[in-house]
């Protein structure tokens, strides 16, 4: 007899873009005129860059003849796009990362999501609070997140990152075996200094704890002590995976491509006490559940790492970072406090008076943005209210100027 996964009826709703959603709609139908300005969603606006596009076109014409034609591909990418990664990526941080130990995908989102598959049962989880709701979400259908109640689960550690620590995450007081980091942060756009990374680092190596390092926004990070990799840090190939995503790097998110970094020194016992590999771990996984990313989109990936495309793709990162700049400068101006933005494509502002969704509800009624409340990411995220540096300039530009005028 088929019984169903008992542990999805422990998720809570997707409350968040649902909710905002239908107020949104609510005001739009009961004020068609208004011209609505969307800063709340974190999807990119720019199209790819020419020398993607070029790539694509060339290997699509490699498909249609039979000399060049491509059917399945390696399971964990193509050579050329793992090449391209390892010397941009790592290489020339001085980093040493070898092939074999990266794993293109075709999203950053099913990579940090199927990880916990190499996690045993028991394994005790902690996440960044406020949190991108994936790691949260993919170890309760797993039974790591037990009951919800009073807005968090009981089995999962919460470290909480606000102003008042610096956006630093306190580490957890009792007993965890794995740690999701992510940075540069969504949604609170902040990053780690080496130093206050390195002390996160020590604590995994003394703990044995496994951290999962989400980088998605590395490509957004323009202080130059603020580090790319974990990887940077001394000891982290012994305690540390790696996530990065063409997404917001290159305009990726309706295209797909991404890889993640498990190195070969990460080594522990498994739930029968059997020392094992988690590079051989995922690379079991990945060779059993996933046919690779398509040919075309990986040279595409290709392109945006070599010299020409990598030019091309930062241009178009400094343009959302001066969205974001305009925004921060803008805020702050008129009083508000304002954090990220300065390494992130996010704005995370103290919201007056404290109730995201109430501010939420102000800034749609009065000057027709929508934006993201910070309560939508978990307790610590109340009081707080998100931007994205991913609309048009001009709509950046004209939001600006309904919150702040001159
Ligand atoms: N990780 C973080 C922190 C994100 O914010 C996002 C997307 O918003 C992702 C991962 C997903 O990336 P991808 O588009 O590669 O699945």
């Amino acid at each position: 007899m088929f019984t169903a996964n008992g542990y999805y009826s422990q998720l809570q709703g997707n409350y968040l873009f649902s909710e905002i959603a239908k107020r949104v709609a609510v005001f739009a139908a009961a004020h068609p005129e208004a011209d609505i300005i969307r800063m709340g969603i974190g999807d990119v606006t720019r199209p790819l860059v020419p020398a993607v596009i070029s790539a694509m076109h060339r290997a699509v014409d490699e498909m249609g003849c039979a000399e060049t034609f491509h059917g399945y591909g390696p399971d964990f990418g193509y050579d050329f796009l793992r090449s391209a990664i390892v010397n941009r990526d790592y290489r020339s941080r001085g980093i040493d990362i070898s092939m074999d130990e990266v794993f293109v995908s075709d999203g950053a989102k099913c990579d940090v999501g199927n990880i916990q598959e190499l996690f045993s049962a028991d394994c005790r989880v902690a996440v960044m609070d406020p949190v991108y709701p994936v790691y949260v979400d993919t170890n309760v259908m797993s039974g790591r997140g037990g009951r919800f109640a009073n807005g968090a689960y009981e089995k999962i550690v919460y470290m909480p990152a606000s102003a008042d620590n610096g956006f630093v995450p306190e580490l957890p007081k009792d007993r965890v075996d794995v740690m999701y980091l992510c940075f540069p942060n969504n949604p609170t756009g902040m990053t780690l200094s080496r130093a206050q990374l390195k002390t996160l680092v020590d604590y995994a190596i003394k703990n044995r704890v496994l951290i999962l390092y989400d980088s998605a926004y590395e490509a957004y990070i323009q202080e130059p002590d603020a580090p790319h990799s974990i990887y940077e840090v001394e000891g982290a190939k012994e305690c540390a995976i790696e996530f990065r995503s063409m997404s917001k790097t290159a305009g990726f998110t309706g295209t797909r491509c991404a890889y993640t970094v498990v190195p070969k020194t990460l080594r522990y016992a498994d739930s029968f006490g059997n020392e094992v590999s988690l590079n051989a771990m995922w690379g079991r996984r990945v060779a059993t559940k996933f046919n690779g990313v398509s040919y075309i989109t990986q040279r595409g990936a290709e392109a945006a790492y070599l010299d020409e495309g990598y030019r091309e793709i930062l241009g178009v990162v400094a343009d959302y970072m001066e969205n974001a700049r305009i925004i921060r400068e803008s805020l702050s101006r008129v009083g508000y406090t304002v954090y990220g933005g300065v390494n992130a494509p996010y704005i995370w502002l103290k919201t007056p008076g404290g109730d995201s969704w109430a501010f939420f509800d102000e800034l749609l009624a009065t000057h027709h943005i929508v934006g993201t409340p910070g309560a939508g990411f978990g307790r610590a995220g109340e009081g707080y209210f998100r931007m994205t540096a991913f609309a048009t300039r001009e709509n950046t530009l004209r939001a600006m100027q309904r919150v702040c005028g001159g």
